[in-house]
């Protein structure tokens, strides 16, 4: 396996520019870039602008065997304070064409979300009110089969396009997309989703508009939105669902809101956020985290599974509680 840090030399950074013209990004602070404001310094970031480029880069990185990892606008992710090493292809407004036909939508992956949904409502289509006011790509949404109300973008998804790690590209239909609660096929193969086709219904464009209102109101008043964070820390468990509620009732039930470690403050708000105060670090978020697991343990005797993502120096992807194990 070849060292990263040697990678990214003057030489690897002329045979990324080959590949993705224009595209090479070096020494990027991660705590200006990333949605929860938190990590130390990315050695080289990567925007393709088109599949054809994204596809040849995983190619190369295949063939000279270079562990690389793959983001949208990190709106689930806490990057190590310690950065990462790794090549980091990230998916976004570089790959984000949109059109609407019909009742059928396709876009590319780094498609924004809240933009989709107001062009989803503009074009009069219902089925995904449910989506506006989510901050992240149409990739990462695939992905975490993200979404609200209950519900997932998996319910309007009629196909995929993806690139394996070979730089092959593949098709997937909703059956084989393995859509689950906040679970979907890519979560466990290493393809990078480049294009989604929604197939919607028609609707009352004023009636699509008056619930999408509706929904952001809701949000506005329940999440935090002045302080960075990552969303919903914590999946729901259904066993605690019945007996208590949602994570965020749990985790207040237990006296955690308002609870510090560093920079790092659960939301005073919603107990399911963790929001940055300032300066924290992923060691706070990870500190919090454990806090809450062992009360969780000692309260009723099982854990939330973490949605958030952490990303290690090595470009690895494991949630928040697989961390802190
Ligand atoms: C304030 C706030 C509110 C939120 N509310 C919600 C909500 O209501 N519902 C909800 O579901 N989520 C919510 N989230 C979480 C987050 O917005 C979603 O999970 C979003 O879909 C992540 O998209 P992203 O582009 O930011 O992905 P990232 O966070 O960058 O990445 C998430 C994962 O997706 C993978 N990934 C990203 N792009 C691709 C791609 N093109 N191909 C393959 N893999 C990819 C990454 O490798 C990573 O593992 C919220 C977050 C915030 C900050």
């Amino acid at each position: 396996m070849l060292q990263i840090r040697r990678l990214v030399t003057p030489a690897f950074v002329n045979e990324m520019e080959k590949l993705c013209p224009g595209g090479v990004h070096i020494n990027v602070n991660l705590a200006n870039l990333s949605r929860w404001r938190i990590g130390g310094t990315a050695d080289c970031i990567l925007r393709p602008a088109s599949t054809e480029q994204l596809a040849t880069t995983i190619r190369y990185f295949n063939d000279y065997d270079v562990p690389y990892v793959v983001i949208g606008a990190t709106s689930n992710l806490l990057f190590a304070d310690e950065g990462l090493q790794v090549p980091c292809i990230q998916i976004g407004s570089s790959l984000s064409k949109l059109s609407i036909r019909e009742d059928t939508v396709y876009a590319q992956a780094g498609v924004w979300v809240p933009g989709l949904a107001r062009r989803i409502m503009q074009a009069g289509l219902t089925g995904a009110e449910h989506i506006c006011g989510i901050p992240g790509t149409l990739g990462g949404l695939v992905y975490m089969n993200g979404g609200s109300q209950r519900k997932g973008i998996g319910s309007v998804v009629a196909s995929i396009e993806s690139v394996d790690a070979r730089g092959n590209i593949h098709y997937r239909n909703t059956e084989q997309c393995e859509f689950s609660y906040r679970s979907s096929v890519y979560q466990n193969n290493t393809e990078v989703v480049t294009k989604v086709k929604l197939v919607l219904s028609p609707g009352d464009k004023a009636r699509v508009r008056k619930n999408m209102l509706n929904i952001l109101a809701s949000r506005n008043k329940k999440f935090p939105r002045k302080l960075p964070s990552c969303g919903s820390v914590f999946k729901s468990n259904p066993t605690l669902y019945a007996a208590i509620g949602p994570p965020g009732a749990v985790i207040e039930r237990m006296g955690f809101k308002g609870v510090r470690c560093g920079g790092a403050v659960v939301s005073s708000e919603h107990a399911n956020f963790i929001v940055n105060s300032g300066g924290a670090r992923a060691s706070d978020v990870l500190s919090l985290v454990k806090k809450i697991q062992a009360s969780l343990a000692e309260s009723f005797g099982c854990k939330l599974e973490a949605e958030a993502i952490y990303v290690s120096p090595a470009g690895e992807l494991v949630t928040l509680d697989e961390k802190i194990q």
